[in-house]
Order: C-alpha cells, then structure tokens, then sequence
C-alpha cells in the first residue's frame, strides 16, 4: 500500500509587478493567520495613514474572525455550535448567524455542491483539525457521516440571530470559504480608512482595487499544474475584482494510486474524482469567488463549468486530458482578455 501525504499550506498566487517608469511608494503587510500566509501591498496611502495602527485592526480582524469561524479553535463561535448537541434554538452573533445563511444561499445555487455542513465528512477523510487515519474510511463509516450532511439540517432566523440544527451530530465547516470572506472583510477595513489602491491576499484569496506601483493593473499568476512537481503560470491582469482559486493539487492524499483532494462532494460522501483540476473564479466578492470555486470542483469539468456559464461566472477551468491541462475559459472569463 503506497501512501503519500501532501498538505502543503496553500501558497498565495505568484504576483508579477508590471513593468513602468514612475513608481509609487508601496507597503507590504504580511505575517500568519487562518493557518496560512497574508500579503497586503498599499499603493500610496493616504499622508496621514497611521499603518501601524492599521496593521493592529488588520491582526485583530482576522483574529476576530477565526474566534467566529475556525474549526480548529475549540472556543470559536462556530465549534461552540458543533459541539452543542441541542437541536434548540441557540443565539449566535450575528455575524456568525449572516455567514451561515449566506452559506445556505450558496449552497441551494449551488445543488448543494457547496455545503459548510460536509464538516463530519471533512473530519472522517482527514482533512479537519485532527490527524488522518492510515486507513481509508469504510462505506459504513461513509454512509454514518454522510447521514448529517446537508444544508437542510441548519436553519438561521437572522432578524433574531439565531440558529438551529435540526439533528445533534450536524458539524459546520467553514474552511472552504473563510479565507475568501476574510480578505472581503480586510478590504472594507482598507476602503474604510479611505485606501483606493491595494491587493489583499489570504492563503491564495485575492482582492485587488485601482492599480499597482507602476500605475498598471495588477498581474496575477494563475497556477496551471502540469504535474506534482510542474506548475506553470498563465498571467492575467486584474483591477476592482476578487479572484479565488480551488485545486486538487495542493492538499491531497494519494493511497493505492488514487488521489483522494480536500474537497468533498457533500451529495456522494467521497472526495471529488473527475478530470477537473483547478478552478479561478473572478467576482466582486472573495467569499462568494472562494465557494463558488469549491462548488465547480465538486461539480467537475462539464457540470461546474455549465453552472458557471448559466449564473454568468468568470470561470477559468483546468481540465486534465490525455494531451495534458486543457484551459477551459467561461464567456465572462474571456471578456477579462479585453483591455
Ligand atoms: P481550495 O483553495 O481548494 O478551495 P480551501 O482551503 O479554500 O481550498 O477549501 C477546502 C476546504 O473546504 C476543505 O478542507 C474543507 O474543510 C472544506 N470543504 C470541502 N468540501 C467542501 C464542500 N463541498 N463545500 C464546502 N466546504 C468544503
Ligand atoms: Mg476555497
């Protein structure tokens, strides 16, 4: 039995800066938070900005939001709820309470591909807070988790900031979409303190507003794996959007010859198997980008991309085939190409 253990931390998406003549004073703020890196660049900031200061609301927002949304800190709001084995109705915060019935927005446009209750399966697969098993889990144990798996068994009265679930093993999971939602959260705090010109950048979520040091907009490298040890780039250029990225590449296991990725398919149990292996979404929110990319890797190469394409997505697909990656571009996708 052959066992490979991949679970490099997500890296941030290569940013190339374009090339000019005039450069403008940029910042970088950078450090570890949600379990991965951050990137901030400020592109000239206001005279009076006090960037220390912002820095510390920086800090203290991401540490806000883990306090609401991590699985792996036992006191977060959201592990308070899944280990509450009450089917009552709790009171959370309330944006505890807007982030799961987003999440069941997402989750119904989505057929349920997108669904933060696939937390039991997460945990059974080894892709939680504690360790993998060395053995691959049983149906049986498939079919257990899997029983309490779906949007269904959450319901949210947000005019009350209260929650519900409707079994007691129900087990949310934010993970898929966390990081997205903080980097929409850092950005508010930037247009807050009247910053015009940034990028955001959460474990490989990105947001970006005006243009670069060089006045341009700003390259981001989009990664197309080639093969485990291969990754190339295809460089776009971007101003005032989201982009976020799900791969099968970067946290995965492989056992017997299988790839089994960190994103499960809530309706099957199993983590996703088919020929799709990265997807880019470009929107004007990260946390929407970020679940919309799980839900088209759930969904796969010709469902996913179908999905994209009706709600009018810029999609940027990545198809395994016989003759290697095959670039799959949504019609919006393809707009961004113009100038
Ligand atoms: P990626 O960049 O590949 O989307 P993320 O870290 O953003 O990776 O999301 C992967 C995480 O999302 C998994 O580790 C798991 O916690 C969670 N997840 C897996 N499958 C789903 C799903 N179908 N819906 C929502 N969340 C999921
Ligand atoms: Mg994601």
């Amino acid at each position: 039995m052959s066992v490979r253990a991949h679970n490099a931390i997500l890296l941030p998406v290569l940013l190339l800066v374009a090339c000019g003549e005039s450069e403008l004073q940029s910042y970088d703020l950078s450090g570890h938070a949600m379990g991965t890196t951050f990137n901030i660049t400020l592109i000239a900031p206001p005279a009076d900005a006090d960037l220390n200061a912002l820095r510390i609301r920086i800090s203290e927002k991401l540490e806000h939001i883990e306090n609401i949304a991590s699985t792996y800190r036992n006191s977060s709001e959201l592990s308070t709820f899944n280990l509450n084995p009450s089917t009552d109705w709790i009171s959370v915060s309330q944006e505890f309470c807007e982030m799961v019935s987003a999440a069941q927005e997402l989750s119904a446009t989505t057929y349920g591909a997108f669904d933060i209750t696939v937390g039991p399966l997460v945990n059974l697969w080894g892709f939680g807070p504690s360790n993998r098993e060395n053995e691959l889990p049983t149906s049986d144990e498939v079919s257990a988790a899997h029983e309490y798996v779906g949007y269904e068994f959450v319901q949210a009265d947000c005019d009350q900031s209260v929650l519900r679930k409707t079994a007691k093993l129900v087990y949310l999971d934010f993970s898929g979409w966390a990081k997205g939602y903080a980097v929409d959260e850092v950005a508010a705090l930037l247009e807050r303190e009247k910053l015009e010109n940034y990028l955001v950048e959460i474990g490989g979520e990105i947001s970006v507003r005006g243009h670069n040091a060089k006045q341009h907009k700003f390259s981001i490298a989009l990664e197309k794996p080639i093969s485990d040890n291969d990754i190339q780039y295809s460089v776009w250029e971007f101003s005032d959007v989201a982009v976020a990225t799900s791969g099968d590449y970067r946290n995965f296991f492989d056992e017997d010859g299988q790839r089994y990725s960190h994103t499960i398919d809530p309706r099957t149990g199993y983590p996703t198997r088919h020929h799709l292996t990265g997807v880019t979404v470009v929107s004007s929110s990260t946390a929407y980008a970020d679940a919309m990319a799980t839900a088209f890797m759930v969904l796969g190469p010709d469902d996913g991309y179908a999905l994209a394409e009706k709600l009018g997505i810029a999609g940027y697909f990545l198809v395994r085939t016989d003759n290697g990656i095959e670039e799959k571009l949504t019609s919006q996708f393809e707009k961004l190409r113009r100038p």
